[in-house]
C-alpha cells in the first residue's frame, strides 16, 4: 500500500486527485492521511468526495473513508485495465464544486487504462482556484490529443459558485474518452503570439459589467474588436469570469480573474492584463497552472519536456506525489527565472 502524507508541501486537494489517479494506473492501494491539512477546512469537501467516487466508480475500487469531512482514506482499485465495453458515468457533486477537478482525477487513469468513456458530471463549471472549463477544453485537452488522446469535451450548462446546489440548476459537462495511448511530447519554444481571445462571461449582470472589462482589456494590451467576446449566459447565480486566452503555436494560456461583488470590472480586467503580461514576458510555453496539470500525463507517458517559469508548490508537490508511484525520473533546469522540467 503507498502511504501519503496530504500535508505534504502544498497540502490541497491535488495531492488527493493525483494520488488517486496513480493508485488507479499502478494498481497500488492507496492509504492518504491528513488530507487537505493546509486548507482553512480541511478534510474531504462535497468535490473531494465527488473525486474519490468517480475514482472508484471507474475500477470498481473498495473505499473508506470517502465521505465529506473524512482526513484519512483507504481506496484499493478493483482493476488497472479498461473492460473493453464502454462506461457510462454520471455523477452529480452536489454542490457548485469544480466539475474540471473531478475530470482531472479521472481523465488520465480512463486514458492509460485504454478505457472508453463518457462522463457527465454536474456542479459548478468556473470556479475560483480550479481550471475553468475553457482551460480543460482549450489549454490542456489539446495537447493531451496531441499527445496521443482521444478526448473531448461538452459544456452542457454553466454552473457558478457559489450558487443553488439543485443538480437541475448545476453546470454539467460531457468529457468523452475513446481509445489512444499517451506518448512523450515536448513543449519547449515559446513562438510569437498567433491567436488571441478576450471573453468576459456574465451571468444575471448588466452587460456594462463585460464591456468596461473588455475596454480594459483593449486600452491596456492593444487588442482589436473582433478579438473581444462578451457573453451574457444563463446559469445558477451571478457571476462574472474574465479570461484572456493565448496561442503560442507548442501551447495556449488562458489566464482566468472572478468578478467579485465590491471588486470595479476595471480591476478584475487589470488583474488580468497584468497576469497575462507576466506571463508573456517570461517567454515560454507553458503557464503556472498547466505546467502542474502536464506534470501527470507525461510521467505516465514515461517522457516528456516543457518549459515554463518558476515552478509553483503545486507544481513540486505534485512532482513529489507522482514519484511516491512512479519510479521515472523528473528533472527541474532553472535557468534565469525559467524551468525546464524534462521526465523520463
Ligand atoms: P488544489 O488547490 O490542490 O485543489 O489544486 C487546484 C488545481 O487547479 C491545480 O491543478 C491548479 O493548477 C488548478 N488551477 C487553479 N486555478 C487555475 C486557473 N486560474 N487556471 C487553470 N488552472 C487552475
Amino acid at each position: 500500500m503507498v502511504e501519503v502524507d496530504g500535508a505534504r508541501g502544498e497540502g490541497g486537494g491535488q495531492i488527493l486527485r493525483t494520488s488517486l489517479a496513480l493508485s488507479i494506473i499502478t494498481g497500488q492501494p492507496l492509504h492518504i492521511r491528513n488530507i487537505r491539512a493546509n486548507r482553512a477546512k480541511p478534510g474531504l469537501r462535497r468535490q473531494h468526495a465527488t473525486c474519490v467516487l468517480a475514482a472508484a466508480r471507474l475500477c470498481d475500487a473498495q473505499v473508506v473513508g470517502g465521505e465529506v469531512n473524512s482526513r484519512d482514506l483507504e481506496f484499493r482499485p478493483g482493476r488497472s485495465t479498461g473492460t473493453g465495453a464502454p462506461r457510462v458515468l454520471d455523477i452529480d457533486i452536489g454542490s457548485p464544486g469544480a466539475i474540471s477537478l473531478v475530470l482531472q482525477t479521472i481523465l488520465v487513469p480512463a486514458i492509460a487504462m485504454g478505457e472508453q468513456l463518457t462522463a457527465t458530471i454536474s456542479g459548478g463549471t468556473h470556479n475560483p482556484l480550479a481550471p475553468p472549463f475553457d482551460f480543460l477544453d482549450r489549454v490542456f485537452l489539446p495537447l493531451l490529443r496531441a499527445m496521443g488522446a482521444d478526448v473531448r469535451l461538452e459544456l452542457n450548462r454553466y454552473g457558478f459558485a457559489p450558487g443553488e446546489g439543485r443538480s437541475d440548476s448545476l453546470g454539467s459537462v460531457t468529457m468523452v474518452i475513446g481509445s489512444g495511448a499517451l506518448r512523450p511530447i515536448d513543449i519547449l519554444d515559446a513562438r510569437p503570439v498567433t491567436d488571441r481571445r478576450a471573453t468576459a462571461l456574465s451571468c444575471r449582470l448588466p452587460s456594462h459589467v463585460a464591456e468596461r472589462e473588455l475596454a480594459v482589456v483593449m486600452h491596456e494590451l492593444g487588442w482589436e474588436r473582433d478579438e473581444l467576446l462578451a457573453r451574457d449566459v444563463r446559469g445558477n447565480a451571478i457571476a462574472n469570469v474574465l479570461m484572456l486566452e493565448v496561442n503560442r503555436g507548442a501551447a495556449r494560456e488562458l489566464v482566468t480573474v472572478h468578478g467579485e461583488k465590491g471588486l470595479p470590472a476595471e480591476r478584475v480586467a487589470k488583474r488580468a492584463c497584468d497576469e497575462l503580461a507576466a506571463f508573456l514576458a517570461l517567454e515560454v510555453p507553458v503557464g503556472e497552472h498547466l505546467a502542474d496539470q502536464l506534470l501527470l500525463p507525461m510521467a505516465v507517458a514515461g517522457g516528456g519536456r516543457f518549459r515554463t517559469g518558476p515552478l509553483s508548490l503545486h507544481a513540486t508537490t505534485n512532482i513529489d506525489t507522482i514519484q511516491q508511484f512512479l519510479d521515472v525520473p523528473i528533472r527541474c533546469d532553472e535557468v534565469s527565472g525559467t524551468t525546464t522540467v524534462s521526465i523520463g
